[in-house]
């Protein structure tokens, strides 16, 4: 008998997602199968949902990439690992799908450790079904390993959001004792501020709502800016004479614009948010004050596992709202809006014990 999951799906870009019964999925021979306890909503979902990108999802699709739980079925190709005996996974393992659901291996990048480049990568909730679901689908070798001291609804941002501006952090090339701006202080921009502190940097925060800057600097953020009161660039280069790296989470090209401008000489700007469209740069400000524009794309594995050690070691906490499947319509409007602090996570199975 086939058997059915509630699941959150996509059937018309910017649409409501449908919320109802789908089958649950088969893992292939180097697949597992994870009952989802929990699912982060990022502001990916939104674009996803509302084929924001060029490369839109094929329809339907179930978004979701912050989905943790424990393996429930192992394909049969998820073999021991070589000489040790000692399965990759195990029934009851506690894992994570994350964006970079999947990569080829054997490319330039794949090669090179940096698989979250790779061409022919797939992505969780998007060119993959999600974790917007009772279950999921995912291969054996790309799913995060959750480290105790992690349940499933606070591992959830991390696997995103976290790995993401952790990585994003790095691509800055800081040192302890730098002055480092995230612009954007919400899923992604809130777990920034606490990867800079715990990585040693001053953090500046900027962003257009009050209560995301109160958060912010309860997070650690010596200063902060609001860019509808000031400009940020003028308050940036004023109060600390620019930053030496700068990371953009924020949903707005108005941000991007002002992301080299907050730039001390030398310093190295990361984008990570991805709204769609351009933003000017001036070619004379880069070249004359030997600036860098870099992008960054979620993590690697290597990054993945770093950044879910020092949330497990405590260092970074992401602040929850819970809610529940059927709230996911809402939530992605009120991320749409700039009205969610924090991370929304999906509560959607009920916990299992631990094998
Ligand atoms: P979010 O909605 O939780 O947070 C966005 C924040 O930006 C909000 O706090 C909002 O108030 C703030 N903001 C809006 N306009 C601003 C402005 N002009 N200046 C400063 N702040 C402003 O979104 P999120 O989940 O943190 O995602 C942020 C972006 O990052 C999205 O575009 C998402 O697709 C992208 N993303 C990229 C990657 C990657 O690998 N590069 C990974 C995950 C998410
Ligand atoms: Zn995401
Ligand atoms: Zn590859």
């Amino acid at each position: 008998m086939t058997k059915m999951m509630q699941a959150a799906f996509v059937t018309e870009f910017g649409k409501p997602l449908t919320i109802g019964e789908l089958r649950v999925p088969e893992p292939s021979d180097m697949q597992v199968l994870i009952r989802i306890e929990a699912c982060g909503v990022c502001h990916t979902d939104v674009h996803a949902v509302d084929g924001d990108w060029p490369g839109r999802p094929t329809l339907p699709f179930t978004p979701g990439h912050e989905g943790i739980g424990r393996v429930v079925a192992i394909g049969k190709g998820v073999k021991p690992i070589l000489g040790t005996g000692v399965r990759q996974l195990r029934e009851g393992d506690m894992v994570g799908v994350p964006w970079l659901f999947e990569a080829c291996g054997f490319c330039e990048y794949c090669l090179t450790s940096r698989e979250n480049m790779c061409p022919s990568a797939r992505y969780g909730g998007y060119s993959a079904n999600g974790s917007f679901a009772e279950y999921c689908v995912a291969p054996a070798a790309y799913v995060a390993r959750i480290p105790d001291g992690l349940d499933a609804v606070s591992a959830g941002p991390i696997i995103c959001a976290g790995v993401t501006t952790y990585r994003g952090i790095k691509g800055a090339d800081c040192k302890p004792g730098d002055w480092f701006v995230v612009s954007g202080v919400g899923g992604l921009g809130h777990l920034a501020i606490q990867y800079a502190v715990a990585m040693g940097l001053r953090v500046a925060a900027v962003d257009v709502a009050d209560d995301k800057l109160a958060l912010a600097t309860a997070l650690g953020a010596t200063l902060s800016f609001n860019a509808r009161a000031v400009d940020p660039v003028v308050a940036v280069q004023e109060t600390i004479g620019g930053a030496h790296g700068v990371l953009i989470t924020a949903v707005s090209k108005a941000a991007f614009a002002q992301g080299t401008g907050m730039l001390r000489r030398g310093g190295t700007c990361v984008l990570n948010g991805l709204p769609p469209g351009d933003f000017p740069l001036s070619i004379f400000d880069v070249a004359f004050r030997c600036l860098t524009v870099r992008g960054s794309l979620v993590g690697t594995r290597a990054d993945m596992s770093e950044a879910l050690a020092l949330a497990a070691a405590g260092k970074v906490t992401a602040q929850i709202e819970r809610a529940s499947l059927g709230d996911i319509n809402n939530v992605l409007e009120r991320l749409r809006t700039g009205k969610v602090s924090g991370r929304v996570v999906l509560e959607i199975a009920k916990p299992l014990p631990a094998n």
